[in-house]
């Protein structure tokens, strides 16, 4: 388990970490989410030890990472692999030498390293190419052979730091379903650096988003995109909805319980009335589908909908504009989580 408290960082008089207050469950995979520059680099590497922080505290499994001396940190890091969006393959070696490396540093036996890269060139499905030079694979090939690396000092929690940015949205996706395949298979802990929505969404079960340093917003990924609190729209950028200026817009949130249930058209049918539909999606999450509707009804009729809708425990918000949208309830809150 990962547990930050008020960690604050700075490099000279640039404050680049502030109050980062966080936890990260042994076991889970969690996204760091934010612009270019927001800090998120710089806490991955808080977290494995490669920077120390001024302010604060970050313990993994109960150590003070800042605390360790050189050899203890040595033995610590081990216990943390580490992937980059350009790989960091050595060139001159083959895979199967850049498999080896770290044990090889350790000094690991070499029928053992040799029983280790093969297992580990199985899991990540590149079997066939233990004789081949980086330049000889594709990017997707090279991520597995940095997964592979990362994974050969077997340990608990994986940092990945923009892992796949640098690949198409197919390959990415390959990547991603290895990592969770990794995270179920063999327990490891995944802290994921993304800007990539489509990573979060179908990888991480909790999220922060860092903006300037702080933490702007956390929480269940799910959570966080059917709100779509300002932090996430500043990331993304504001969707272009048709926003209807009569009548009232209403936004209903399709949660996992009722996402295959047709609950608009029987709310249309049961009252009686007729609205337009303004938008609406769902999406594949980790282990979930959810999404969301908006609809315009008439004055007359909104109050009608969303009585219906409470009495159906169907969450809704109001939908003017992303800046007047009302929050869900505190207590709609609860039962959605
Ligand atoms: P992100 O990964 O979110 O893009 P970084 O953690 O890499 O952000 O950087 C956060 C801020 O810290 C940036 O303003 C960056 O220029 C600065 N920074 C990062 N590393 C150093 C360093 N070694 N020395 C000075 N400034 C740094
Ligand atoms: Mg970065």
């Amino acid at each position: 388990m990962i547990v930050i408290n008020n960690l604050k960082k700075k490099f000279g008089s640039l404050s680049v970490l502030e109050d980062i207050n966080l936890t990260i469950e042994t076991g889970r995979i969690y996204g760091l989410v934010g612009r270019s520059g927001a800090g998120k680099s710089t806490l991955l590497r808080c977290i494995n030890g490669l920077e120390t922080y001024d302010e604060g505290s970050l313990l993994v499994d109960g150590i003070e990472v800042k605390s360790l001396k050189y050899e203890e940190a040595r033995e610590f890091k081990k216990d943390i692999g580490m992937i980059f969006q350009q790989f960091s393959l050595l060139s001159r070696m083959n895979v199967y030498e850049n498999i080896s490396f770290p044990m090889k540093c350790w000094k690991y036996p070499k029928n053992k390293i040799d029983k280790r890269v093969r297992e580990l060139a199985e899991i990540v499905g590149i079997s066939d190419k233990l004789n081949f030079k980086p330049s000889q694979l594709s990017g997707g090939q090279k991520q597995r052979v940095a997964i592979a690396r990362a994974l050969s000092m077997d340990p608990k929690i994986l940092l990945c730091d923009e892992a796949t940015s640098a690949l198409d949205p197919k390959t990415a996706k390959s990547i991603v379903s290895l990592l969770n395949q990794i995270n179920r298979q063999l327990g490891i802990t995944i802290v994921m650096v993304t800007h990539q929505m489509s990573v979060l969404k179908s990888s991480c079960e909790e999220i922060s988003i860092l903006e300037n340093g702080k933490i702007a917003e956390s929480g269940l990924v799910e959570d966080i995109f059917l709100k779509q609190p300002r932090a996430l729209i500043n990331l993304i950028g504001d969707k272009d909805n048709v926003i209807f200026s009569k009548g009232v817009n209403i936004k209903i949130l399709l949660s996992k319980n009722i996402y295959d249930k047709p609950i608009i058209t029987k709310m249309s049918r049961e009252l009686q009335i007729d609205f337009i539909i303004a938008d609406g999606k769902l999406e594949k999450y980790k282990d979930s589908v959810m999404g969301s509707v908006i609809v315009n009804v008439s004055e007359n009729d909104s109050s009608k909908v969303m009585k219906y809708l409470d009495s159906n425990n169907v969450k809704w918000s109001l939908y003017n504009s992303i800046e007047s949208e009302c929050e869900i309830s505190e207590e709609e809150d609860a039962t959605y989580a």
